[in-house]
């Protein structure tokens, strides 16, 4: 059984062709990054016009590098959400178009579900229930993941993403958009003791998470001219990893053990966190495991991916689907005073 997906929710436009087997017969993703790098951040009708205009080439591409036709594959799979509705409509109404010519089923997928299940797409001994922490541009949640379309959100962030934290210290100190994998590098060679930076909501009884603060730190610290900028990046980098792990280790508490902790999202890319969240799942004594950096940041075979794991249970979308702008992964969570979803 094959999947077609479909992914254009933010920045990057991305096709892949997924096998039930867990095999990518074929891929593309067409970062925006260098129409959005002069506005410091994505421009939402810029995106869409971009999506529109790469997405049919990047299916023919795909198609042909695989050998697979329309009629081959058993569903069409796109992102309906969560994200810039612009470019989410270009990708769901390509779907339904393509769905509709092919008589093929389609999908709507949840583009944080397609986060929440890539490890699996990377990992077959991944099993169910696993503890997600799923750190990306627009989120920083701690979800129980019981199962396909089974999400218990344990935690959220109550202002900033962790990745937008990541970006907007990388634009303080002028390294460009988007800045996590700059942070990074430049975090290489400083010092993560050297500046004092806030942990904010560390050792707090409510499980949530918090990065507005922390940002408006970095600010200080560089306007104090009193640090270097690698000293400022490392330090940030720690500070969020021990935001992290004390987050984390706060669910463990709560929820008691579970066999795996798991990361997602574009953050998920960063090998600080990832061996910091490797060590505190071993101290727990629990499996860990992380997509390969790939699979981290947005693409489309992790929404194929979903798209597979649905196809098991049956579960198809009307072609008159709606895209969402915003859409929680657990709908029963309770709200969080300033949290998105
Ligand atoms: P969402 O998935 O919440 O809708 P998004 O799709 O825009 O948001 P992703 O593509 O999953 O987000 O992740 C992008 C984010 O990941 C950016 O904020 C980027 O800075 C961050 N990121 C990417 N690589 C790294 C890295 N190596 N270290 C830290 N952050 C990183
Ligand atoms: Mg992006
Ligand atoms: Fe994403």
């Amino acid at each position: 059984r094959i999947v077609l997906g479909i992914e254009s929710s933010c920045d990057e436009t991305a096709v892949a062709l997924v096998a039930s087997d867990r095999t990518i017969r074929a891929q593309r993703i067409a970062s925006q990054h260098a129409e959005h790098a002069p506005y410091g951040g994505v421009v939402p009708e810029i995106a869409a016009r971009a999506h529109a205009e790469r997405l049919a080439p990047m299916l023919e591409a795909v198609m042909d590098e695989a050998g697979v036709s329309l009629a081959d594959c058993d569903v069409i799979a796109a992102t309906a959400g969560p994200g810039l509705i612009g470019g989410v409509m270009v990708g769901l109404v390509t779907a339904k178009a393509l769905a509709m010519a092919s008589d093929t089923p389609l999908m709507a997928i949840n583009h944080l579900e397609g986060h929440a299940l890539s490890p699996r797409l990377a990992d077959p001994e991944l099993e169910f229930p696993y503890l997600l922490l799923l750190v990306s541009g627009g989120h920083c949640q701690i979800l129980l993941v019981e199962g396909v379309g089974r999400y218990r959100r344990l935690a959220t962030t109550i202002d900033d993403a962790l990745g937008e934290a990541f970006d907007k210290t990388a634009k303080i100190l002028g390294l460009g958009y988007p800045g996590g994998p700059a942070v990074e590098k430049l975090a290489q060679s400083g010092d993560p003791r050297a500046v004092p930076l806030p942990r904010p909501l560390a050792g707090s009884s409510e499980p949530h998470f918090s990065f507005a603060g922390l940002k408006s730190a970095v600010l200080r610290a560089k306007e104090s001219g009193a640090h270097g900028d690698a000293d400022i990046a490392a330090s940030f980098q720690q500070a969020a990893v021990d935001c992290l792990t004390d987050r984390l280790s706060h669910a463990l508490k709560r929820i008691g053990s579970v066999p795996n902790l798991v990361v997602a999202g574009g953050v998920a890319a960063n090998r600080t966190i990832r061996t910091a969240l490797e060590r505190l799942a071993s101290d727990h004594a629990m499996g860990f495991t992380a997509p390969p950096m790939a699979l981290c940041t947005d693409n489309a075979a992790m929404i194929a991916w979903a798209g597979c794991e649905r196809l098991r249970l049956g579960q198809f979308d009307p072609l008159d689907v709606s895209a969402r702008p915003r859409w929680p992964l657990d709908p029963d969570a309770a709200p969080v005073r300033g949290a998105g979803v």
